[in-house]
């Protein structure tokens, strides 16, 4: 038995589809069929070379993919149950954390598994080593002992699963840690994926007003459906000063409760720290591409006062939450329109090529979400 497996070359390269044979599963791991990917934001990033991969560097490719659901296709005998305690057998359809923690240092006996020094994450491995499927962009995915795996309730469709493992769980996370309160007001820079997530968490939360920053017209149309009240345009508040000014004049003029950034601009930091009211919370979430914030004053009254929050991953009991945050509220949000394409795994360079922001005409595309689905 063999499965096949997209390896990544370099930014702009095509990909490589190569066959390797399915390994033997370990007495705690699971095989998984995958049935769906998600293209990230942070895979576009190596894609486009904003990003360095390490792996491709130094072995010239990498596997690569990380947000995914599929279903269980081998089990260890010693695997029973999910990280929950669901009884698990061959065929349920599962999702995991993309990282684990060596669960033997002193952030892991906190259960800070995202702040673990030493996590192991399968962002880019090396091809070709057995188990060979350590990527998402594959027929196969092989889990680990240490990654969390979840259940995943038959009400959700695949669509809704693929990408809660990495952007939806990192806002939760985020959201969770700014302690996002019911009546605070909530800013949100960016109504991509993670903006529009930020958008319905932040309404769950009970939080009012919510404000969306954004300049594309789809996304912002999209930002009322996922909970906001009010949204700002780019095109119209052309500088941050006039930004900060449509903030102010709808959350008063100390500034709002809680910011959120999910646009991956550096620059947003600074503007964002500026719509962050004395003794508020600013939490940056989309910072993945590599690049200055600019000069942040802490006096006067810039900074000096504001608490700055950030997360990279998430602690494992983000991911069962999140499930249920869309089991829950499926019907109050549509959440079913955040995957805009879907490729099958013979065409992931068109899928990546397609995906490119920078393309002329993507602008006019309200969330451009991928998916590829083997
Ligand atoms: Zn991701
Ligand atoms: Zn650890």
């Amino acid at each position: 038995m063999k499965g096949r497996m997209a390896i990544f070359k370099g930014a702009h390269m095509p990909f490589d589809l190569r066959d390797y044979p399915l390994p033997q599963v370990g007495e705690s791991d699971l095989l998984v069929s995958v049935s769906m990917s998600m293209v990230c934001g942070s895979d576009l990033h190596y894609w486009r070379g904003d990003l360095q991969s390490g792996m491709v560097a130094k072995h010239g490719e990498a596997v690569m993919g990380h947000e995914m659901v599929g279903r269980v296709y081998a089990k260890g005998a010693s695997v029973t149950t999910d990280s929950n305690g669901a009884l698990i057998k061959e065929g349920d359809r599962v999702v995991y954390t993309y990282f684990a923690g060596c669960m033997n240092c002193p952030r892991c006996l906190r259960g800070e598994t995202a702040s673990c020094p030493n996590k192991k994450m399968f962002v880019h491995h090396q091809a070709g080593q057995p188990p060979y499927f350590t990527g998402g962009f594959a027929d196969y995915f092989y889990l680990s002992r240490g990654n969390y795996f979840f259940k995943v309730p038959d009400s959700l469709p695949d669509s809704m699963v693929a990408p809660i493992n990495c952007s939806f769980s990192q806002v939760y996370f985020g959201l969770h840690l700014a302690e996002v309160r019911v009546g605070e007001s909530v800013v949100i820079q960016g109504a991509g994926g993670l903006g529009l997530y930020a958008a319905a968490i932040a309404k769950e939360r009970g939080a009012n007003p919510i404000i969306v920053i954004d300049g594309i017209q789809g996304r912002l149309r999209m930002a009322h459906d996922f909970g906001a009240s009010h949204t700002i345009d780019l095109t119209q508040h052309t500088t941050p000063a006039e930004r900060v000014a449509r903030v102010k004049e709808i959350v008063g003029p100390a500034g709002a409760d809680v910011v959120v950034e999910v646009v991956g601009v550096p620059s947003a930091i600074v503007e964002g720290l500026q719509m962050t009211r004395m003794g508020g919370r600013y939490a940056v979430l989309g910072q993945v591409s590599a690049g200055e914030a600019g000069t942040i004053q802490f006096m006067p009254a810039m900074l000096l006062g504001k608490n700055i929050v950030s997360a990279a991953c998430y602690d494992g009991w983000v991911l069962p939450k999140a499930l249920d945050f869309l089991a829950r509220t499926k019907d109050r949000y549509p959440f079913d329109k955040m995957v805009s394409h879907t490729y099958p795994l013979a065409d992931i360079t068109k899928a990546f090529q397609d995906s490119e922001w920078s393309r002329p005409g993507a602008h006019n595309l309200p969330v451009t979400r991928t998916a590829i689905v083997p």
